[in-house]
């Protein structure tokens, strides 16, 4: 999901990063033996500060000593925070599904489980979504993706680069390659060759950088060099499809389309609010029922609802703000 930015300075092609999923689910190994290992704490547990003081005493160095036991830094706020859905100082474990270590096969178990369950529940009132939709805003007036562009032609690329990858890693890639080549004339300068070297950290990197060539090339033959506002022909262009499409008309132009991606499937479906086996049965739904005056944001909301609380296996219900209007029968209250 996209964010406006200025362009960077160019930069050389980006060197592929190895090993980050490797060490994600190695902490989180690490963590679940730690947990299991560890015996349960008595529920007054003051016993923990005079531990940490021993433990600290113990270290070989008196300086790491004396930092184990001086004032926290400041604390940077996790990604649920930043996504404007939930108060500040809740949600910690928010921070396991930006370092990836959700697996993208057990991400689909689990949307296929809430396709099944959304379509045997009672569906939402208008009330209701109307409800769900009040509380997004009043936590989050102004939802921003969290993809970088500078205008509609970048954010066309971004969001084709984004398949199958996280935006960080989109925006690591993008900084060089938007930085070389800002419009369809540069880009297709810049060829397919050139493309994948600044993109070889995605995945799928070479059929991507053939698209953004070709598309590039397209976008001069047949629109002037610019991005058309017409889905037809954005679903025209190679590596563009309805999702994409929707995406770069709310955003770039201010459509209110929802572009349905795994995350916002997974929600529509989970809570009740719109079931449907495939994403264009669930955009469909949401276009059906959301209010109008909704329509613009709701995309924007419901993707960092199920980017960071409503996450395919661990979604935090404690702290959700429509855990009473959900229908997901697992959800703790
Ligand atoms: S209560 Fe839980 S399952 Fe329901 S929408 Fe909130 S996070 Fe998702």
């Amino acid at each position: 999901m996209p964010r406006k930015t200025t362009a960077a300075a160019p930069a050389a092609p980006p060197v592929p990063a190895a090993g980050a999923t490797k060490a994600g689910s190695g902490s989180k190994a690490t963590a679940s033996k730690a947990k299991t290992a560890k015996p349960a704490a008595p529920a007054s547990a003051p016993a923990k500060v005079p531990a940490a003081k021993a433990s600290a005493t113990k270290s070989a160095s008196p300086k790491a000593a004396a930092a184990k036991l001086s004032p926290a830094k400041p604390r940077k706020a996790p990604a649920t925070e930043r996504s404007g859905l939930i108060a500040p100082g809740k949600a910690v474990r928010a921070r396991a599904a930006l370092s990836g270590t959700e697996k993208p096969r057990r991400r689909a178990v689990a949307n296929a489980a809430a396709a099944v369950h959304g379509r045997t529940v009672k569906p939402w009132s208008d009330t209701e979504i109307f409800e769900a939709f009040s509380r997004f805003e009043r936590l989050n007036p102004e939802p921003k993706g969290e993809l970088d562009y500078t205008d509609a032609f970048t954010l066309l690329v971004a969001v084709v680069l984004s398949a199958q990858a996280t935006d960080v890693g989109v925006n690591k890639a993008t900084r060089g390659l938007f930085a070389a080549a800002p419009t369809p004339q540069a880009m297709v300068a810049l060829g397919e060759e050139g493309i994948a070297a600044y993109i070889r950290t995605l995945g799928l990197y070479r059929g991507k950088a053939k698209n953004v060539a070709e598309l590039s090339r397209l976008l001069i033959a047949r629109h002037g060099g610019e991005v058309p506002v017409d889905r037809e022909a954005l679903e025209a262009l190679p590596g563009v499809g309805r999702k994409t499409a929707n995406v770069v008309l709310n955003i770039a132009f201010g459509v209110p389309t929802i572009a349905v991606d795994t995350h916002l499937f997974r929600v529509a479906n989970r809570t009740g609010l719109a079931p449907g086996k495939t994403p264009l049965d669930v955009e469909l739904g949401l276009e059906a029922r959301i209010p109008d005056r909704f329509k613009l944001h709701a995309h924007h909301w419901l993707i960092l609802h199920g980017r960071y609380i409503c996450k395919a296996l661990r979604p935090d219900c404690p702290i959700c703000p429509i855990n009473d209007l959900c229908r997901w029968p697992d959800k703790p209250l």
